[in-house]
């Protein structure tokens, strides 16, 4: 290995502690293995859960619904829990609500291979209930798995569940949408869930919605360019 693959496995390597430490982790179970890639992470998490029965939405759902995309994201779009549609496909945001949010993303020139998109948990609730907070730290593993694996740069937080379970806080997503805040090392907007903008077609909320997936791009762009200098 040449000196300068060096440089850049140690930097990648002290990039990845370093957002372990963010998260929170105090602990990594590897010892004598390697850290695998964002690709293979996600497989792995994805044997995991595979009949999961750690809460009690395991008893009403049809498929787990881990969520897709890009492994080596720096965006990843986090929403509250699957819907009927979402149940049945078993991937995250079809349906209506789905298709606007790929015509939200595809707005600031995002299309959605390149992002990773998936929800606060796996199954989902009856009746589209909100998750409960059992069924939340149940299924965190699961979330914070796929934050580790991938280590986006930015979060897009859909929905005043999302968004409020994300940063601990009761705050209304009125209140916390158009602002950046932080979650660990990543830089989270929070906006509207694109099946509230269905219900509320008025011209305000999406325009606002607009207003947050431009700060998103803006941030994005900002950390890739920072990111890319640093190499
Ligand atoms: S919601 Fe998460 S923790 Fe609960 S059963 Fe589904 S995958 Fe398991």
């Amino acid at each position: 290995m040449g000196a300068e693959t060096l440089a850049e496995a140690l930097r990648a390597l002290a990039d990845s502690l370093r957002f372990y430490r963010d998260m929170g982790m105090t602990d990594l179970p590897l010892s004598r293995e390697y850290l695998p890639g964002p690709r293979e992470a996600l497989r792995d998490l994805e044997r995991q859960i595979d009949g999961c029965t750690r809460c009690k939405l395991c008893r009403g759902r049809t498929t787990i619904v881990f969520g897709t995309g890009n492994p080596n994201a720096d965006l990843m779009v986090i929403g509250e829990a699957p819907g009927a549609e979402e149940d049945v496909q078993g991937k995250p945001f079809v349906g209506r609500a789905g298709q606007l949010l790929t015509r939200m993303l595809q707005s600031v020139g995002w299309s959605r291979d390149e992002v990773f998109i998936t929800n606060l948990v796996k199954c989902r609730p009856p009746q589209n209930r909100n998750p409960e907070p059992d069924e939340i730290a149940s299924c965190a593993p699961f979330l914070l798995g796929q934050l580790v694996a991938i280590q986006p740069k930015v979060i897009l937080a859909l929905g005043n569940f999302a968004a409020q379970t994300l940063l601990k806080t009761r705050e209304p997503i009125s209140k916390l949408r158009g602002r950046l805040h932080s979650y660990g090392s990543i830089v989270l907007v929070p906006t509207f869930h694109p099946a509230f903008l269905l219900r509320n077609p008025g011209h305000e909320y999406r325009r606002l919605a607009w207003e947050d997936l431009k700060l998103a791009r803006r941030e994005y762009d900002r950390l890739r360019a920072r990111d890319s200098a640093g190499r």
